[in-house]
Protein backbone atom coordinates (compact mmCIF):
# COMPACT_ATOMS: atom_id res chain seq x y z
CA UNK A 1 0.00 0.00 0.00
CA UNK A 2 1.18 3.39 -0.64
CA UNK A 3 1.64 5.79 2.28
CA UNK A 4 0.03 9.26 2.37
CA UNK A 5 2.58 12.01 2.41
CA UNK A 6 2.02 14.28 4.88
CA UNK A 7 4.43 17.77 4.65
CA UNK A 8 5.61 19.87 7.94
CA UNK A 9 6.72 23.34 7.16
CA UNK A 10 8.61 25.10 10.12
CA UNK A 11 11.12 23.55 12.65
CA UNK A 12 9.86 25.80 15.59
CA UNK A 13 8.64 23.24 18.37
CA UNK A 14 5.49 22.85 16.88
CA UNK A 15 6.85 21.38 13.77
CA UNK A 16 9.32 19.46 15.30
CA UNK A 17 7.81 17.60 17.56
CA UNK A 18 4.28 17.25 15.20
CA UNK A 19 7.13 15.75 12.45
CA UNK A 20 8.49 13.77 15.62
CA UNK A 21 5.21 12.35 16.99
CA UNK A 22 3.77 11.91 13.29
CA UNK A 23 6.09 9.73 11.96
CA UNK A 24 5.42 6.80 14.22
CA UNK A 25 2.14 6.65 12.31
CA UNK A 26 2.24 3.63 10.08
CA UNK A 27 0.88 4.06 6.57
CA UNK A 28 2.39 7.65 6.60
CA UNK A 29 5.74 9.03 5.25
CA UNK A 30 6.51 13.09 6.44
CA UNK A 31 8.44 15.31 4.74
CA UNK A 32 10.06 18.20 7.09
CA UNK A 33 10.41 21.39 5.44
CA UNK A 34 13.03 24.12 7.32
CA UNK A 35 14.84 27.51 6.17
CA UNK A 36 18.00 27.54 5.06
CA UNK A 37 20.65 29.33 7.10
CA UNK A 38 21.72 30.34 11.25
CA UNK A 39 19.27 31.23 13.48
CA UNK A 40 19.04 33.88 16.62
CA UNK A 41 19.19 30.29 19.18
CA UNK A 42 16.00 30.81 21.23
CA UNK A 43 16.57 31.14 24.80
CA UNK A 44 13.46 30.40 26.42
CA UNK A 45 12.48 28.07 28.02
CA UNK A 46 9.11 26.26 28.31
CA UNK A 47 6.83 24.70 30.95
CA UNK A 48 4.42 22.08 29.95
CA UNK A 49 2.26 20.09 32.34
CA UNK A 50 2.42 16.73 33.90
CA UNK A 51 0.20 14.98 31.42
CA UNK A 52 1.65 16.59 28.17
CA UNK A 53 5.45 15.04 29.49
CA UNK A 54 3.37 11.92 29.49
CA UNK A 55 2.43 12.53 25.62
CA UNK A 56 5.86 13.27 24.72
CA UNK A 57 7.72 10.45 26.54
CA UNK A 58 4.97 7.74 25.12
CA UNK A 59 5.78 8.79 21.39
CA UNK A 60 9.23 9.85 21.69
CA UNK A 61 11.07 7.68 23.89
CA UNK A 62 14.55 9.15 22.99
CA UNK A 63 14.33 12.67 24.43
CA UNK A 64 14.86 11.38 28.28
CA UNK A 65 13.64 12.77 31.37
CA UNK A 66 16.72 14.59 31.73
CA UNK A 67 15.60 17.30 29.38
CA UNK A 68 12.49 18.13 31.72
CA UNK A 69 13.17 20.03 35.01
CA UNK A 70 10.12 18.76 37.65
CA UNK A 71 8.49 21.50 39.81
CA UNK A 72 6.12 20.20 42.58
CA UNK A 73 4.88 23.86 44.07
CA UNK A 74 4.02 26.72 42.54
CA UNK A 75 4.16 29.97 44.35
CA UNK A 76 1.74 32.79 42.87
CA UNK A 77 2.16 36.65 44.61
CA UNK A 78 0.13 39.79 43.69
CA UNK A 79 2.50 43.22 44.48
CA UNK A 80 0.37 45.87 46.16
CA UNK A 81 1.61 49.46 47.60
CA UNK A 82 2.09 47.75 51.08
CA UNK A 83 3.84 44.28 50.06
CA UNK A 84 3.43 41.43 48.35
CA UNK A 85 0.43 38.89 48.96
CA UNK A 86 1.37 35.43 48.12
CA UNK A 87 -2.21 34.65 47.62
CA UNK A 88 -1.87 30.91 46.17
CA UNK A 89 0.17 27.72 46.62
CA UNK A 90 -0.20 25.04 44.27
CA UNK A 91 1.56 21.40 45.68
CA UNK A 92 1.59 18.26 44.84
CA UNK A 93 2.87 15.78 46.92
CA UNK A 94 3.21 12.47 44.92
CA UNK A 95 3.58 13.44 41.42
CA UNK A 96 5.33 17.08 40.08
CA UNK A 97 2.61 19.88 38.90
CA UNK A 98 4.80 20.94 35.77
CA UNK A 99 8.44 20.47 34.10
CA UNK A 100 10.33 22.93 32.51
CA UNK A 101 12.58 22.26 29.60
CA UNK A 102 15.54 24.80 27.63
CA UNK A 103 14.18 25.32 23.91
CA UNK A 104 17.31 25.13 21.85
CA UNK A 105 17.98 21.77 23.75
CA UNK A 106 14.45 20.41 23.11
CA UNK A 107 14.80 21.44 19.80
CA UNK A 108 18.04 20.02 18.97
CA UNK A 109 16.73 16.66 20.69
CA UNK A 110 13.75 16.42 18.44
CA UNK A 111 15.87 17.24 15.23
CA UNK A 112 17.81 14.59 15.69
CA UNK A 113 15.19 12.35 16.18
CA UNK A 114 13.43 13.54 13.29
CA UNK A 115 16.49 12.77 11.33
CA UNK A 116 16.88 9.48 12.58
CA UNK A 117 13.20 8.62 11.74
CA UNK A 118 14.27 8.78 8.47
CA UNK A 119 11.98 11.88 7.43
CA UNK A 120 12.87 13.64 4.50
CA UNK A 121 14.56 17.31 5.30
CA UNK A 122 13.91 20.04 2.93
CA UNK A 123 16.08 22.90 3.70
CA UNK A 124 14.21 25.87 1.96
CA UNK A 125 11.80 29.47 3.10
CA UNK A 126 8.00 28.39 1.60
CA UNK A 127 6.82 31.14 -0.61
CA UNK A 128 3.93 30.60 -0.95
CA UNK A 129 0.98 27.27 -1.10
CA UNK A 130 1.38 26.12 -4.64
CA UNK A 131 4.51 24.28 -3.75
CA UNK A 132 2.47 21.15 -1.84
CA UNK A 133 0.14 20.09 -4.82
CA UNK A 134 1.86 16.36 -4.30
CA UNK A 135 0.76 16.26 -0.72
CA UNK A 136 -1.73 14.92 1.11
CA UNK A 137 -2.21 17.01 4.26
CA UNK A 138 0.38 19.86 4.66
CA UNK A 139 0.53 20.97 8.16
CA UNK A 140 2.18 24.96 8.30
CA UNK A 141 4.23 25.57 11.56
CA UNK A 142 5.83 28.54 10.72
CA UNK A 143 4.98 30.97 13.64
CA UNK A 144 2.30 33.63 14.47
CA UNK A 145 4.45 36.48 12.24
CA UNK A 146 3.76 34.03 8.51
CA UNK A 147 1.92 36.56 5.84
CA UNK A 148 1.37 33.02 3.88
CA UNK A 149 -1.47 31.97 6.34
CA UNK A 150 -3.80 34.56 4.98
CA UNK A 151 -3.67 33.18 1.65
CA UNK A 152 -5.77 30.50 2.65
CA UNK A 153 -8.22 32.02 5.51
CA UNK A 154 -10.63 33.85 4.23
CA UNK A 155 -12.38 34.54 8.05
CA UNK A 156 -10.87 37.31 10.20
CA UNK A 157 -8.96 36.31 13.24
CA UNK A 158 -9.67 37.29 17.30
CA UNK A 159 -6.26 39.78 17.07
CA UNK A 160 -5.22 41.95 19.83
CA UNK A 161 -1.70 44.03 20.82
CA UNK A 162 -0.96 44.00 24.21
CA UNK A 163 1.52 46.56 23.50
CA UNK A 164 3.78 44.75 26.00
CA UNK A 165 7.30 42.88 25.33
CA UNK A 166 8.09 39.80 27.47
CA UNK A 167 11.64 40.18 28.76
CA UNK A 168 13.15 36.30 29.33
CA UNK A 169 16.71 35.11 30.11
CA UNK A 170 18.47 32.93 32.46
CA UNK A 171 19.60 33.55 36.04
CA UNK A 172 22.47 31.39 37.62
CA UNK A 173 22.04 30.89 41.77
CA UNK A 174 23.25 29.00 44.47
CA UNK A 175 19.68 29.14 46.41
CA UNK A 176 19.20 26.05 48.22
CA UNK A 177 15.69 25.67 47.27
CA UNK A 178 13.67 27.47 44.70
CA UNK A 179 10.22 27.24 43.50
CA UNK A 180 8.84 27.99 40.11
CA UNK A 181 6.55 31.17 40.57
CA UNK A 182 4.49 33.85 39.27
CA UNK A 183 4.96 37.70 40.63
CA UNK A 184 2.01 40.23 39.66
CA UNK A 185 4.28 43.27 39.66
CA UNK A 186 2.69 46.92 38.71
CA UNK A 187 4.45 46.55 35.65
CA UNK A 188 3.84 43.30 34.77
CA UNK A 189 3.94 39.63 35.74
CA UNK A 190 7.14 38.61 36.57
CA UNK A 191 7.83 34.46 35.90
CA UNK A 192 10.40 32.50 37.76
CA UNK A 193 11.08 29.08 36.30
CA UNK A 194 13.84 26.68 37.65
CA UNK A 195 15.07 24.62 35.24
CA UNK A 196 18.37 22.75 36.73
CA UNK A 197 20.02 22.85 40.04
CA UNK A 198 21.24 26.28 39.81
CA UNK A 199 19.67 27.82 37.04
CA UNK A 200 16.26 29.21 36.64
CA UNK A 201 14.85 31.58 33.66
CA UNK A 202 12.53 33.99 34.28
CA UNK A 203 9.88 35.94 32.10
CA UNK A 204 8.81 39.75 33.02
CA UNK A 205 6.34 41.13 30.82
CA UNK A 206 6.55 44.40 30.49
CA UNK A 207 5.04 47.77 28.60
CA UNK A 208 6.66 48.35 25.67
CA UNK A 209 7.43 51.80 26.26
CA UNK A 210 8.91 50.76 29.75
CA UNK A 211 11.09 48.27 27.85
CA UNK A 212 12.24 50.73 25.58
CA UNK A 213 12.63 53.37 27.85
CA UNK A 214 14.65 51.23 29.96
CA UNK A 215 16.49 49.30 27.21
CA UNK A 216 20.20 50.54 28.23
CA UNK A 217 19.96 48.61 31.68
CA UNK A 218 18.08 46.32 31.29
CA UNK A 219 20.00 43.37 33.07
CA UNK A 220 20.34 45.30 36.36
CA UNK A 221 16.70 46.48 36.59
CA UNK A 222 15.84 42.37 36.31
CA UNK A 223 18.32 41.50 38.42
CA UNK A 224 17.69 44.26 41.21
CA UNK A 225 13.45 43.10 40.66
CA UNK A 226 14.39 39.60 40.72
CA UNK A 227 16.49 39.74 43.71
CA UNK A 228 13.84 42.30 45.74
CA UNK A 229 11.15 39.18 44.73
CA UNK A 230 12.86 36.29 46.18
CA UNK A 231 14.21 38.39 49.17
CA UNK A 232 17.57 36.22 48.68
CA UNK A 233 20.68 38.54 49.55
CA UNK A 234 23.11 35.71 47.24
CA UNK A 235 24.58 37.25 44.12
CA UNK A 236 22.65 35.87 41.30
CA UNK A 237 24.27 36.12 37.29
CA UNK A 238 21.76 36.76 34.39
CA UNK A 239 22.60 36.21 30.34
CA UNK A 240 20.63 34.99 27.56
CA UNK A 241 18.15 38.14 27.69
CA UNK A 242 15.81 38.26 25.26
CA UNK A 243 12.84 40.14 23.90
CA UNK A 244 9.77 39.13 22.46
CA UNK A 245 6.41 41.07 21.46
CA UNK A 246 3.09 39.54 22.86
CA UNK A 247 0.19 39.65 21.35
CA UNK A 248 -3.18 37.42 21.02
CA UNK A 249 -4.11 35.82 17.59
CA UNK A 250 -7.15 33.04 17.64
CA UNK A 251 -7.85 31.38 14.04
CA UNK A 252 -11.26 31.00 13.06
CA UNK A 253 -10.68 28.72 10.81
CA UNK A 254 -8.18 26.14 10.67
CA UNK A 255 -7.64 24.34 7.58
CA UNK A 256 -8.34 25.05 3.84
CA UNK A 257 -9.19 21.80 1.71
CA UNK A 258 -5.76 19.66 3.01
CA UNK A 259 -3.57 22.36 4.17
CA UNK A 260 -3.88 23.31 8.27
CA UNK A 261 -2.04 25.36 10.14
CA UNK A 262 -0.92 24.23 13.82
CA UNK A 263 1.04 26.33 16.66
CA UNK A 264 1.48 29.71 17.15
CA UNK A 265 0.20 30.21 13.81
CA UNK A 266 -3.47 29.14 15.02
CA UNK A 267 -3.30 30.62 18.60
CA UNK A 268 -0.41 33.23 20.20
CA UNK A 269 -1.42 33.81 23.61
CA UNK A 270 0.12 36.22 26.14
CA UNK A 271 2.50 34.09 27.98
CA UNK A 272 1.31 35.02 31.38
CA UNK A 273 -0.13 31.51 32.30
CA UNK A 274 2.65 29.35 30.19
CA UNK A 275 -0.56 27.62 28.12
CA UNK A 276 0.85 28.50 24.28
CA UNK A 277 2.64 25.21 24.10
CA UNK A 278 0.53 23.02 26.43
CA UNK A 279 -2.48 24.14 23.83
CA UNK A 280 -0.27 23.17 20.76
CA UNK A 281 1.30 19.69 22.52
CA UNK A 282 -3.01 18.73 22.54
CA UNK A 283 -3.63 19.69 19.18
CA UNK A 284 -0.75 17.10 18.18
CA UNK A 285 -1.96 14.49 20.57
CA UNK A 286 -5.38 14.73 18.72
CA UNK A 287 -4.14 15.42 15.47
CA UNK A 288 -2.26 12.04 15.38
CA UNK A 289 -5.54 10.29 16.89
CA UNK A 290 -7.23 11.47 13.97
CA UNK A 291 -4.54 10.69 11.29
CA UNK A 292 -4.44 7.34 12.52
CA UNK A 293 -7.94 6.38 12.49
CA UNK A 294 -8.23 7.86 8.91
CA UNK A 295 -5.09 6.19 7.79
CA UNK A 296 -5.75 2.73 9.49
CA UNK A 297 -9.34 2.70 7.64
CA UNK A 298 -7.70 3.01 4.58
CA UNK A 299 -9.18 6.33 3.37
CA UNK A 300 -7.32 9.03 1.95
CA UNK A 301 -6.59 12.25 4.28
CA UNK A 302 -6.81 14.47 0.74
CA UNK A 303 -10.60 13.17 0.60
CA UNK A 304 -11.51 12.89 4.49
CA UNK A 305 -13.36 14.91 7.13
CA UNK A 306 -10.01 14.77 9.11
CA UNK A 307 -9.11 18.02 9.51
CA UNK A 308 -12.82 19.17 10.12
CA UNK A 309 -12.92 16.73 13.02
CA UNK A 310 -9.46 18.56 14.29
CA UNK A 311 -10.91 21.70 13.93
CA UNK A 312 -13.93 20.49 15.64
CA UNK A 313 -12.59 18.99 18.39
CA UNK A 314 -9.75 21.31 19.25
CA UNK A 315 -11.23 24.49 18.66
CA UNK A 316 -13.60 24.80 21.91
CA UNK A 317 -10.67 24.50 24.36
CA UNK A 318 -8.36 26.61 22.33
CA UNK A 319 -10.56 29.49 22.39
CA UNK A 320 -11.69 29.07 25.72
CA UNK A 321 -8.49 28.46 27.05
CA UNK A 322 -6.86 31.51 25.21
CA UNK A 323 -9.78 33.60 26.52
CA UNK A 324 -8.92 32.43 29.81
CA UNK A 325 -5.36 33.28 29.81
CA UNK A 326 -6.66 36.37 28.17
CA UNK A 327 -9.00 37.35 31.45
CA UNK A 328 -6.55 36.37 33.60
CA UNK A 329 -3.72 38.72 32.24
CA UNK A 330 -6.69 41.96 31.83
CA UNK A 331 -7.31 41.18 35.61
CA UNK A 332 -3.69 41.44 36.80
CA UNK A 333 -3.10 44.83 34.76
CA UNK A 334 -2.78 47.37 37.33
CA UNK A 335 -5.61 49.40 37.36
CA UNK A 336 -6.29 52.39 40.21
CA UNK A 337 -9.96 51.99 40.83
CA UNK A 338 -10.27 48.22 40.73
CA UNK A 339 -6.89 47.45 42.55
CA UNK A 340 -8.08 47.83 45.98
CA UNK A 341 -11.03 45.11 45.33
CA UNK A 342 -8.30 42.82 43.94
CA UNK A 343 -6.24 42.50 46.86
CA UNK A 344 -9.49 41.85 48.63
CA UNK A 345 -10.46 39.07 46.00
CA UNK A 346 -6.68 37.84 46.47
CA UNK A 347 -6.45 37.02 49.78
CA UNK A 348 -9.76 35.10 49.37
CA UNK A 349 -8.35 33.29 46.82
CA UNK A 350 -5.57 31.49 49.36
CA UNK A 351 -8.22 29.30 51.34
CA UNK A 352 -10.32 28.10 48.41
CA UNK A 353 -9.53 24.75 48.22
CA UNK A 354 -11.92 23.88 45.73
CA UNK A 355 -10.51 26.89 43.23
CA UNK A 356 -6.37 25.04 43.55
CA UNK A 357 -8.25 22.09 43.08
CA UNK A 358 -9.51 23.29 39.55
CA UNK A 359 -6.67 25.22 38.29
CA UNK A 360 -4.42 22.21 38.62
CA UNK A 361 -6.82 20.69 36.70
CA UNK A 362 -7.30 22.88 34.50
CA UNK A 363 -3.15 23.59 34.09
CA UNK A 364 -2.59 20.13 33.36
CA UNK A 365 -4.97 18.32 31.10
CA UNK A 366 -6.75 21.36 29.76
CA UNK A 367 -10.64 20.92 29.18
CA UNK A 368 -10.21 17.40 28.26
CA UNK A 369 -11.26 16.87 31.82
C1 LIG B 1 8.14 34.65 26.20
C2 LIG B 1 7.37 33.41 25.92
C3 LIG B 1 7.31 32.40 26.88
C4 LIG B 1 6.56 31.25 26.65
N1 LIG B 1 6.48 30.31 27.65
C5 LIG B 1 5.69 29.23 27.46
C6 LIG B 1 5.53 28.25 28.51
O1 LIG B 1 6.14 28.36 29.59
N2 LIG B 1 4.70 27.21 28.27
C7 LIG B 1 4.03 27.04 27.10
O2 LIG B 1 3.27 26.08 26.97
N3 LIG B 1 4.19 27.93 26.08
C8 LIG B 1 4.99 29.01 26.22
N4 LIG B 1 5.15 29.90 25.20
C9 LIG B 1 4.61 29.57 23.85
C10 LIG B 1 5.63 28.71 23.07
O3 LIG B 1 6.88 29.36 23.06
C11 LIG B 1 5.19 28.46 21.62
O4 LIG B 1 3.90 27.89 21.63
C12 LIG B 1 6.15 27.48 20.96
O5 LIG B 1 7.45 28.02 20.91
C13 LIG B 1 5.70 27.06 19.59
O6 LIG B 1 6.10 27.95 18.58
P1 LIG B 1 5.95 27.55 17.03
O7 LIG B 1 6.84 26.41 16.73
O8 LIG B 1 4.50 27.35 16.75
O9 LIG B 1 6.42 28.86 16.30
P2 LIG B 1 7.91 29.43 16.08
O10 LIG B 1 8.76 29.11 17.25
O11 LIG B 1 7.73 30.85 15.70
O12 LIG B 1 8.47 28.60 14.86
C14 LIG B 1 8.10 28.87 13.53
C15 LIG B 1 9.10 28.20 12.59
O13 LIG B 1 8.65 28.31 11.26
C16 LIG B 1 9.75 28.63 10.44
N5 LIG B 1 9.26 29.36 9.26
C17 LIG B 1 8.60 30.55 9.24
N6 LIG B 1 8.35 30.92 7.97
C18 LIG B 1 8.86 29.94 7.17
C19 LIG B 1 8.92 29.75 5.76
N7 LIG B 1 8.42 30.68 4.92
N8 LIG B 1 9.50 28.64 5.26
C20 LIG B 1 10.03 27.70 6.11
N9 LIG B 1 10.02 27.83 7.45
C21 LIG B 1 9.43 28.93 7.98
C22 LIG B 1 10.66 29.51 11.32
O14 LIG B 1 11.97 29.51 10.85
C23 LIG B 1 10.49 28.82 12.67
O15 LIG B 1 11.46 27.80 12.84
C24 LIG B 1 5.88 31.08 25.42
C25 LIG B 1 5.94 32.09 24.44
C26 LIG B 1 6.66 33.24 24.68
C27 LIG B 1 6.71 34.33 23.65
Amino acid sequence: MTKQKICIVGDGLSGLMTAAVLAKVPGVEVNLIAKKGTKIKDKRTTAISDTNLKFINQNITSLGQKLFWPSKKIELFYETSKGKINFLNLNEANSNLMYVFENDKVKSALMKEVLKNKTKLIRKDVKNLDEFKNYDLVILCMGGQSKIYNEMTKIRSIKKDYKEVAITGYVKHSFKILNASQFFLKEGPLAILPFSKNYFSFVWSVKKYFFKNNSKKITSLVKNKIVEMLKNKQDITISNIQSYPISLSLRRQYHQKNILILGEGLHTIHPVAGQGFNLVLRDIKKLKAIIKYYVGLGISIKNSYALNDFYNSRKPENTIMSLGVDATHSFFKQNKYLDPFKEIIVKNIKNNETLKKFSKIISNRGLSL
